[in-house]
C-alpha cells in the first residue's frame, strides 16, 4: 500500500473506528435495532468510502461493497445468534468482534488492485472534512458521554427517629385462658414467655373477671365478626359477659373463625410487643418487660382481610407458621392444619385443569376426537383444549367435576380452567359464540356456568373457577358468571415497572379496562397476578414500586381473591429478594392498605442489619430507574420475561452504577452479623448478575478484559457457593460455564 493511500484512508478509517468504539462501549441502543443496523450502515460507509477515495473507485462500486459486506455481517451475527448463542452467550460482543475483523479482511482484498490516486486537492478537501465530521462525532459524543461518568454524591441515611415514649402498663402476673383455641392461646403464653423472661401460663375454664388474657372466639359484643375478621379488646374495664366492672385491664383476643383468633393473636404481638415473623427462618421476638401500651378502654379493633382468597409462593410461604402470621390462607403451596384453622382454595389442580385433569388427552382424543378444538388453519381437531359448545363434553365435565366434589380434598373451589396455549376452538358452533359475545371467554363462560348450574344445588357451597386469561381475557359482551363462578383474570400480558392503573402505561391500560368490566359483571373475581422474571431468576426485578398500589387497585375493583405467582422455585436460585417480596406480598395480600414503607423497612433492617438504610436505597434506585422511556422516549415494558439486559428492567448510567456499588459496599460493611452479612451478599448476587449481562462496573468492556473474565469466575464461583442450582423457570444453571473471554451469564443457562 501507497503511503498517500493510506494518508486518504486513515480519516475514513478513524471516522469509522470512532463510530464502532461509539457503538461498543456506549452501549446505548443494543436492544434498539434500526439504530443499531444504522450504525453499522455508517461504519460501512465510512470504511468503504475511505478505500474509494484512497483507490480512485467509484461511488457505486462503494455502495456494493457496503451491501455485500452488510449481508456477510448480517449473516454472521444471525448465525451467532441463533446458532452459537446458546453455546458462548456471548452473541452481541463477538458480533462486534466479527465486524472488524471482516472490515480487516475486507480491506485486505481490496489492497491488492489499489491503483490511481486522487489529485492532491481532492484527497486533502477529504482529509479536511472527515477528519472534521469525527472531531465533530466526538466533541459531541464526549459532551452525551461525561455526565454518565460524573459521580454521584455519596449517600447518606437519614438520621432514624428514636422511638416515641409511649405510657404503658404492666400485664405481670396475668393468665392465658384458653377459650376454645389451644393454638392461639399456647402461641401468646409461649412468645410473651419468651419476651419478657416471666413464665406465662395457659389454663382453660371460664373467663376471670380480670388479669386475663382471654383467647378465642367469644359472644358479645363478638358476635358480628366476619369469618376471618379478628378483634383485639386491649383495656377492657368491664365484663363482656355482665358488664360488672374489673380490676386492672383485660384482654380479649377474638375472631370469627379460629384462623381469625390465630390472626388476633398474631396481630397483638406485633402491635403491642414488636414481633415479627419475617421469613420462614427470621421471626424477631424482641425481649422487655410485661407490659403493654394504654389505650382507650373498653374499645377494639377490629380488621377484615377484603380477600377471601390469599395465596403467594416463594420460599417462606410453605412455611404454615409464616403463612398463619402473615395472613395467607391459600392451600396452593403448604395446607394449614385444622388446629391452624384449616385452609381455604382449590379441590384438585388450580391451572390448566381442563386437560391436564379431567380430558386427557391419552385418555381421550382418539376414541373422541370431536371433544377437542377444532382449528381452521389445520381443519384439524387438537388435543390441547375442548370443543365447549359440544353437549357430550359438557355432560363429561358436569360428571367430573360431581366426581371431584365427592372424592377430592374437600376444598370448595374446582377449577375449570384452559390449557396454556392458544388453540381455542374455531367450530362453527364455537365460533358463532364467540362472535356474537366479542370475545371466546364467550364459549368458555357459558360452558363454565352450565357446570355451575348443575351443581348449585347438590353442593352450596362449591365454587367453579375459570380464567380470563389471554384470549380468554377480554370480557363477554352478554353472559355473565353465575354467582357461584369465580372467574380469574390473569394480568401475564401487562407491566411490572408500573401500576395497572397507570394511564401513562400503555402496556397496562387494556388490562385496567378488563378488570373494570369483570368487576361489573362478576361477584366473584380473583386475580393471577406475576411477580417475576421467569427467564432471568438471578436478576434484579424492580417491581417493589408497583406491588402495593396494584393490591389496591384489585380491592378497587372488588376482586376478592389474589394468586401472587412469584419464583416458585426459588428454593433452587433465591439469589434475588425472594424474602422481602414474600413477605410484602404476604402481607399486602391480607391488608392492601399497611403501611407499606414501615413494613418494607422493617424487613430490611432485621433481614440485612445495620446497613439496611443502604439497601433501602437501592431498591428505591432500581425502581426509580426500571421501566425507563428510551432514548426517543418510547416506552419500556418490564414483562415477566425480560433479557438480563433489557434495559427495561433498568436502564442506569455509569455513575449510577458506582453510587449502587458504594451502597452493598457499605450494606456489607454494616450488616453487623454473619447472618445479615450472608443475606446482603446473597441479594447482590442479582445487582452482580445484572451489572455482568449489562456489561457495567467491574464487567464493563472499558476494563481490561483479564478483569472482566475475573469477576464473571468469580461471581460463578459465588452462585455455586450460595447453593443456586437454577437459571430460569425452564432451565439450571449450568454446572461447568463456558468463561470465554466475551461470555456473560447468559451463557450459565443449562
Ligand atoms: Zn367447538
Ligand atoms: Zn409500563
Amino acid at each position: 500500500m501507497k503511503k498517500q493511500q493510506i494518508k486518504t484512508f486513515l480519516p475514513f478509517l478513524l471516522a469509522a473506528l470512532l463510530a464502532g468504539v461509539m457503538y461498543w462501549y456506549h452501549d446505548v441502543y443494543v436492544y434498539w435495532v434500526p439504530v443499531e443496523f444504522g450504525i453499522a450502515v455508517a461504519v460501512s460507509v465510512l470504511l468503504f468510502a475511505g478505500i474509494a477515495f484512497a483507490t480512485g473507485r467509484k461511488w457505486p462500486r462503494v455502495l456494493g461493497w457496503t451491501a455485500a459486506f452488510l449481508a456477510v455481517e448480517q449473516g454472521v451475527s444471525y448465525l451467532i445468534n441463533n446458532v452459537m448463542h446458546h453455546a458462548s452467550g456471548g452473541a452481541r460482543p463477538a458480533m462486534r468482534v466479527v465486524l472488524p475483523l471482516l472490515a480487516l479482511l475486507t480491506l485486505l482484498l481490496l489492497a491488492k488492485p489499489w491503483r490511481e490516486l486522487m489529485s492532491h486537492k481532492a484527497r486533502r478537501a477529504v482529509y479536511l472534512s472527515v477528519a472534521a465530521a469525527a472531531c465533530v462525532g466526538g466533541v459531541v459524543w464526549v459532551i452525551l458521554a461525561v455526565p454518565g461518568y460524573k459521580p454521584l454524591p455519596e449517600f447518606t441515611p437519614p438520621p432514624e427517629a428514636p422511638p416515641a415514649a409511649v405510657e404503658k402498663h404492666s400485664i405481670s402476673g396475668y393468665t392465658v385462658l384458653d377459650y376454645g383455641n389451644t393454638a392461639a392461646a399456647n402461641l401468646i403464653a409461649e412468645t410473651l414467655t419468651q419476651i419478657t423472661g416471666e413464665a406465662f401460663t395457659v389454663r382453660g375454664g371460664t373467663p376471670e373477671l380480670s388479669g386475663d388474657i382471654m383467647v378465642g372466639q367469644f359472644g358479645g359484643i363478638f358476635n358480628e365478626l366476619a369469618e376471618e375478621e379478628y378483634a383485639i379488646m386491649a383495656h377492657a374495664k368491664t365484663s363482656l359477659w355482665d358488664g360488672t366492672p374489673v380490676d386492672g385491664d383485660s384482654i380479649y383476643i377474638t375472631g370469627g373463625s379460629p384462623r381469625a383468633v390465630l390472626y388476633g393473636a398474631y396481630r397483638f404481638l406485633e402491635e403491642y410487643f414488636g414481633c415479627h415473623w419475617y421469613t420462614d427462618k427470621l421471626a424477631v421476638i424482641p425481649e422487655g418487660p410485661a407490659e403493654i401500651a394504654v389505650g382507650p378502654e373498653n374499645e377494639y379493633e377490629r380488621f377484615s382481610p377484603p380477600l377471601e382468597f390469599r395465596e403467594t409462593d416463594w420460599i417462606s410461604p410453605r412455611d404454615p407458621v409464616f403463612s398463619v402470621a402473615n395472613g395467607l390462607n391459600g392451600n396452593v403451596y403448604r395446607s394449614l392444619p385444622e388446629e391452624l384453622g384449616g385452609t381455604v382454595g382449590y379441590n384438585g389442580g388450580m391451572c390448566h385443569t381442563i386437560i391436564n385433569n379431567f380430558f386427557k388427552p391419552d385418555d381421550f382424543f382418539e376414541s373422541h376426537p370431536d371433544w377437542y378444538a377444532y382449528r381452521e388453519s389445520s381443519h384439524k381437531r387438537v388435543p390441547r383444549q375442548l370443543c365447549l359448545t359440544n353437549p357430550e363434553v359438557l355432560a363429561e365435565m358436569i360428571r367430573e367435576v360431581r366426581a371431584q366434589l365427592e372424592d377430592g380434598n374437600g376444598q370448595r373451589i374446582v377449577s375449570v380452567t384452559q390449557d396454556d396455549n392458544q388453540d381455542y376452538c374455531q367450530c362453527t358452533n364455537c365460533k358463532a359464540v364467540d362472535d356474537e359475545e366479542g370475545s371466546h371467554a364467550g364459549t368458555m363462560l357459558r360452558f363454565v356456568n352450565a357446570i355451575a348450574a348443575d351443581i348449585a344445588d347438590d353442593y352450596p357451597d362449591a365454587l367453579i373457577d375459570t380464567f380470563a386469561y389471554q384470549y380468554t381475557r377480554t370480557p363477554p359482551k352478554h353472559v355473565k358468571p353465575l354467582p357461584n363462578v369465580i372467574v380469574r383474570l390473569c394480568s401475564i400480558e401487562c407491566c411490572f415497572a408500573h401500576p395497572l392503573d397507570d394511564p401513562d402505561c400503555p402496556d397496562n391500560i387494556k388490562f385496567a379496562d378488563d378488570i373494570k368490566t369483570w368487576s361489573e359483571i362478576c361477584d366473584r373475581l380473583y386475580i393471577w397476578d406475576y411477580t417475576t422474571n421467569y427467564g432471568q431468576y438471578n436478576c434484579v426485578y424492580p417491581n417493589f414500586a408497583v406491588l402495593q398500589k396494584n393490591m389496591q387497585f384489585f380491592v378497587a375493583h372488588n376482586v376478592k381473591g389474589v394468586y401472587e405467582e412469584g419464583n416458585y422455585q426459588a428454593a433452587e436460585c433465591d439469589s434475588e429478594f425472594a424474602g422481602l417480596r414474600a413477605y410484602l406480598l404476604a402481607r399486602l395480600l391480607f391488608n392492601p392498605d399497611i403501611d407499606y414503607d414501615a413494613e418494607m423497612d422493617g424487613f430490611l433492617r432485621a433481614y440485612y442489619g445495620g446497613g439496611w438504610q443502604y439497601m433501602r436505597e437501592f431498591v428505591d434506585l432500581m425502581c426509580a430507574n426500571a421501566g425507563m422511556p428510551d432514548p426517543l422516549g418510547k416506552h419500556r415494558k418490564l414483562s415477566i420475561g425480560p433479557g438480563p439486559n433489557d434495559k427495561a428492567i433498568l436502564d442506569l448510567g455509569p455513575n449510577q452504577v458506582a453510587y449502587a456499588d458504594k451502597l452493598w459496599a457499605k450494606a456489607i460493611e454494616l450488616a453487623g452479623s454473619e447472618t445479615c452479612e450472608q443475606n446482603v451478599l446473597r441479594s447482590q448476587l442479582s445487582w452482580r448478575f445484572w451489572k455482568a449481562c449489562s456489561r457495567a462496573g467491574e464487567f464493563s468492556l472499558l476494563q481490561w478484559p483479564g478483569k472482566w473474565l475475573a469477576e464473571n469466575k468469580k461471581l460463578f464461583g459465588d452462585f455455586q457457593d450460595f447453593g443456586i442450582t437454577r437459571y430460569s423457570e425452564g432451565a439450571m444453571l449450568v454446572t461447568q460455564p463456558p468463561l470465554t473471554w466475551w461470555s456473560t451469564p447468559q451463557s450459565w443457562k443449562g
